[in-house]
């Protein structure tokens, strides 16, 4: 019997690449960074689709680790998170609150990051018209100058507490700017601002350290850490080797192999011209799927333990790659990440970060997940 390419590559459709997430990954990750924190609880962060990865899947993955607090960036993500949680595991949003929507904030058992005066004006005001305290988190800004209150405006609540009466605060945190470089100076500067911020606002659970600041030094972890990338297999930071366990495969699918001769152009602007006889294969998937297209004449996919260097720009649907001597054929799959192709090569090849990479990956993947017990793939 022929078999179709599809039925070759062991997958049901044709879709241009498959993208697996492996849960319990992530749990061992969770668990990992939970003995990483010492006696401090470890939330997840979740925004942004868990990293592009699916919050629908690894939110509940992460509950059954123990995780028991949630961060999100928006209002939005929240409220479709909300559901999925029980009662008494927490949502943050990290982004604070727009004016008009504390109510439904309030309402959906979401608590905000209260990152400006006026946000804790507003919420405070929704508390005591309800005639209770609502919970929130106070960030403070130690030092980066994107979100949270100013020195000046700490003080501006600490010395009139009243304006936090329909407040109730359970969580005081900031943000590390260089966590990533552990010897970076503004983390021992940021350290000792957030300390004096915080003691001037009520006694609540503090939170300072992201998946970086959790491989800096103790003084760092305080009540509650925050990872969020190191719990998706990127590497905490770029001086030690990466301690977390793979979490995503990515695979390519090839849609055509071609020799081509010495002098050919190779994809858009010519930007390589074949300087020998040359094997190639085109896979299929591109800068719509998040392959980024600064990955041109720079990044690799491993297939059968071979590196197969990208030639030519990344097209919107499309990338060639040199196949050589690899056995490979119209249907089989590449790693574009994998085993011998890791998710933070892929980022360095892009002049990018894990980050940008997993938070880019389209919509056009199959996608698999290997659940976290069975290992099998639903
Ligand atoms: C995104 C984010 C995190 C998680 O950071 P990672 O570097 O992915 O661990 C933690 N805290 C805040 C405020 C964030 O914006």
């Amino acid at each position: 019997m022929l078999l179709s390419p599809a039925d070759r590559a062991g997958s049901t459709g044709s879709s241009g690449g498959v993208l697996t997430v492996d849960l319990g990954a992530i749990q061992r990750n969770y668990r990992r960074l939970v003995a990483q924190a010492g006696g401090a609880a470890v939330a997840g962060v979740v925004k942004a689709d868990a990293y592009g990865l699916g919050v629908e899947r690894v939110a509940p993955a992460l509950l059954e680790a123990g995780c028991r607090t949630f961060f999100v960036a928006h209002l939005t993500e929240a409220l479709a998170l909300r559901p999925l949680l029980p009662d008494g595991a927490e949502l943050f949003v990290l982004n604070g609150l727009l004016p008009g929507d504390e109510r439904l904030c309030a309402e959906s058992g979401i608590r905000p990051v209260l990152n400006s005066l006026e946000q804790v004006a507003a919420w405070s005001a929704l508390g005591l018209s309800l005639g209770r305290r609502l919970p929130a988190a106070i960030q403070v800004d130690s030092g980066m100058s994107r979100v949270g209150l100013a020195p000046q405006e700490v003080e501006a609540l600490a010395s009139d507490p009243a304006r936090l009466a329909g407040v109730e605060t359970v969580l005081v945190m900031s943000h590390l700017a260089c966590a990533d470089e552990p010897d970076h100076p503004a983390n021992a500067a940021q350290l000792a601002a957030f300390e004096t911020l915080a003691a001037r606002l009520p006694a609540a659970r503090r939170s300072l350290a992201n998946s970086a600041g959790l491989f800096l030094d103790a003084r760092f972890r305080f009540d509650l850490a925050r990872p969020g990338i190191a719990l998706y297999g990127g590497a905490p930071n770029a001086v030690r080797p990466n301690p977390m366990e793979p979490v995503v495969r990515l695979e390519a699918r090839v849609i055509q192999t071609r020799e081509v001769p010495a002098r050919a152009g190779i994809g858009y602007g010519f930007s390589v011209v074949a300087d020998r006889p040359m094997r190639l294969a085109t896979l299929s998937v591109g800068y719509a799927d998040g392959w980024l297209r600064s990955a041109s004449n720079r990044g690799a996919v491993a297939f059968q333990g071979r590196r197969l260097p990208i030639v030519g720009r990344v097209s919107m649907d499309s990338i060639i790659v040199e196949a050589g001597e690899a056995a490979l054929a119209p249907g089989d799959l590449v790693d574009l990440i994998g085993p011998e192709a890791s998710l933070d090569a892929a980022a360095e090849a892009a002049g990018t970060i894990s980050y940008e990479i997993l938070t880019a990956l389209g919509h056009r993947y199959e996608r698999r997940y290997l659940s976290a017990n069975k290992g099998d793939r639903p």
